[in-house]
C-alpha cells in the first residue's frame, strides 16, 4: 500500500468536507473510487474545472487526465457545450414527454455508428447495459450471460460476478448483496481467451443469452481485444444462436468518431448485435443508451414485450449537452487528443525507464494506459500483476506537482481535446520526479 504524501499541498478545506462528507454518506464519496482508497490520502474536492484544469477548495490547480472517467472529452466547461446547456435550461429541466433533442442525439447515434439502427436513451452506462441485458435474454429466451473477467459494465447484479474455480462453471457474486442465483446465471471467463470461449459454449450454448464484453476494454486499464478476438466472439455467438452485446459507454465516440467500431471495423461474421454508450454522448450530463438492429429492439415497449423506462431518460439538459458535445467532436479534436495522448504517455515512459521503473503502456486509439509492469498486458490476472505501491508513489507525486491522474492502477488517463501545450507542460515538468518517487 503506497504510503499517503500530502506534504507539500495545502488540503485542509478537502480534508473537512471529507470529513463532512463521512457523517452523511458511506466513504464520504458517491462512487467508491474517489476515496482514494487505492493510493491513500485525501481526495481534493474540486470546486471548479475549467479546460484541462480541476481546481480544488484550496485553491490548488491541476492538470486533469481523469475527465471525469471520460466524459469531458472537450475539456471543462466547453463554450459551445455551455451555450447549449445554458439555451436548454432556460427553456426548462425535464419534461417527462418526447422531446427533439432525444431525436437528434439518437441520430447523431445512429449516424455515426453504422449497425446501430435505434437506441433507447437511459440516464447511465449501467442503467444501459442492464437495459442491453434484458433485451438479449428477451429476444433469446435464454438466461445465461458471459462476460469477462476485468471487464467493468456498472454496477448491474448478474455483470458484478467473479469467475467461478472452473473456465465454465458458474460465477460467484463479487459484492455483498449480489444473490449467488444472479451470479449463477453469469460466466466469466478470461479475456482474450478464445478457447475459454468455444468451451464455456460447448458446455452451456443452448442456455447463453449473450457474450457482454467492453469494446476495448479500459476498466482494467486499456487491454485492446487481441487480432481476431472480437470475430471469434462474433463467430461462437452466432454458431450458438446468442448475442453480442459490445459496451462502448467508455471508448465509444472518444477511440474515434464511431468509438472503436470505427477503429477495429465490423468483426469478420457481423457486427455486434446491441451497442452500449455513456460518457461522450452525454457531455458531462447523466445520458448513455444502448441500440442496434431495429428488429431487436423492436422488441422493446411499447412495441415489444421487453419492459424498459426512465422517468429522466432523454433529459432535456442531458441530451443538448450530448449533441453539443458530440457535434464538436470534429476531426481536429480526434487529431488532438491523439497529440495530446501520446506526448503525455511518450514523456511518461521515458521518465519512468530513466528512473528504472518497469512498465508497460497500451492503447486503444487516443485512450491509453500506463501499467505499472514490464510485460504485455492481455487479460484481468496481467493487470493484477502491477506494482499498485509504485503507482501510488508515481500518483502522489504527480498530485503534489499539480497534475490528477486517476487514483487507480487499473484505470485509464484520460485526455481533453482542451489540453494545450501550457497544460502538456505541466504534466511533463512533473513526470521525472514522480517517476524517481515510483523507483523509491
Ligand atoms: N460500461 C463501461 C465500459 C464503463 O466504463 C462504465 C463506467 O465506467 C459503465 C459501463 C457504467 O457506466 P456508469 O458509471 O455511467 O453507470
Amino acid at each position: 500500500q503506497a504510503s499517503p504524501s500530502d506534504t507539500s499541498t495545502e488540503t485542509t478545506g478537502s480534508a473537512a468536507l471529507l470529513e463532512r462528507a463521512r457523517a452523511v454518506t458511506p466513504g464520504g464519496v458517491n462512487s467508491p473510487v474517489r476515496a482514494f482508497r487505492a493510493v491513500g490520502g485525501t481526495p481534493r474536492f474540486i470546486a471548479s474545472a475549467q479546460g484541462p484544469w480541476l481546481t480544488d477548495v484550496d485553491g490548488n490547480r491541476y492538470v486533469d487526465l481523469i475527465c471525469s472517467w471520460g466524459p469531458m472529452i472537450l475539456g471543462h466547461a466547453h463554450p459551445a457545450v455551455m451555450d447549449a446547456v445554458q439555451q436548454a435550461a432556460a427553456r426548462g429541466f425535464s419534461f417527462g414527454t418526447p422531446s427533439e433533442n432525444e431525436v437528434a442525439l439518437a441520430e447523431e447515434i445512429v449516424r455515426r455508428v453504422d449497425p446501430v439502427e435505434q437506441v433507447r436513451l437511459v440516464s447511465s452506462g449501467t442503467e444501459a447495459t442492464m437495459s442491453a441485458l434484458r433485451l438479449a435474454r428477451g429476444a433469446t429466451g435464454r438466461s445465461k450471460v458471459v462476460k469477462f473477467a476485468g471487464c467493468y459494465h456498472g454496477h448491474v447484479d448478474p455483470l458484478l460476478a467473479a469467475a467461478g474455480s472452473g473456465v465454465a462453471t458458474f460465477a460467484l457474486p463479487d459484492s455483498a448483496g449480489v444473490p449467488a442465483s444472479s451470479a449463477h446465471e453469469t460466466i466469466v471467463l478470461p479475456y482474450n481467451d478464445v478457447a475459454a470461449v468455444e468451451a464455456a459454449f460447448a458446455e452451456h450454448g443452448d442456455e447463453i443469452a449473450c457474450v457482454i464484453t467492453e469494446a476495448s476494454p479500459g476498466n482494467m486499464g486499456v487491454v485492446p481485444p487481441a487480432e481476431g478476438f472480437t470475430s471469434a466472439l462474433r463467430r461462437i455467438t452466432r454458431e450458438h444462436g446468442a448475442l453480442l452485446i459490445t459496451d462502448e459507454v467508455m471508448t465509444g465516440f472518444r477511440c474515434s468518431p464511431a468509438g472503436w467500431y470505427g477503429l477495429e471495423g465490423e468483426p469478420d461474421g457481423g457486427a455486434p448485435d446491441l451497442f452500449t454508450f455513456g460518457k461522450v454522448m452525454g457531455g458531462g450530463f447523466p445520458a448513455a443508451a444502448f441500440g442496434g438492429r431495429a428488429d431487436l429492439m423492436a422488441r422493446l415497449a411499447p412495441d415489444g414485450p421487453v419492459y424498459q423506462a426512465g422517468t429522466l431518460a432523454g433529459n432535456p439538459i442531458a441530451t443538448a449537452a450530448g449533441l453539443a458535445t458530440l457535434q464538436h467532436c470534429t476531426p481536429e479534436v480526434y487529431d488532438r487528443l491523439d497529440v495530446v495522448a501520446h506526448t503525455i504517455a511518450d514523456a511518461a515512459s521515458v521518465a519512468l525507464a530513466q528512473a528504472g521503473v518497469p512498465h508497460t503502456v497500451q492503447w486503444a486509439g487516443s485512450m491509453f494506459s500506463v501499467f505499472f509492469t514490464g510485460d504485455e498486458v492481455r487479460d484481468y490476472d496481467g493487470a493484477k500483476a502491477q506494482d499498485t505501491a509504485a503507482y501510488g508513489r508515481f500518483f502522489h507525486s504527480m498530485l503534489d506537482q499539480g497534475v490528477h491522474l486517476p487514483p487507480s492502477a487499473f484505470e485509464a488517463w484520460f485526455v481533453s481535446a482542451s489540453h494545450d501545450d501550457d497544460a502538456i507542460g505541466h504534466v511533463l515538468q512533473a513526470l521525472p520526479a514522480a517517476a524517481r518517487a515510483a523507483a523509491a
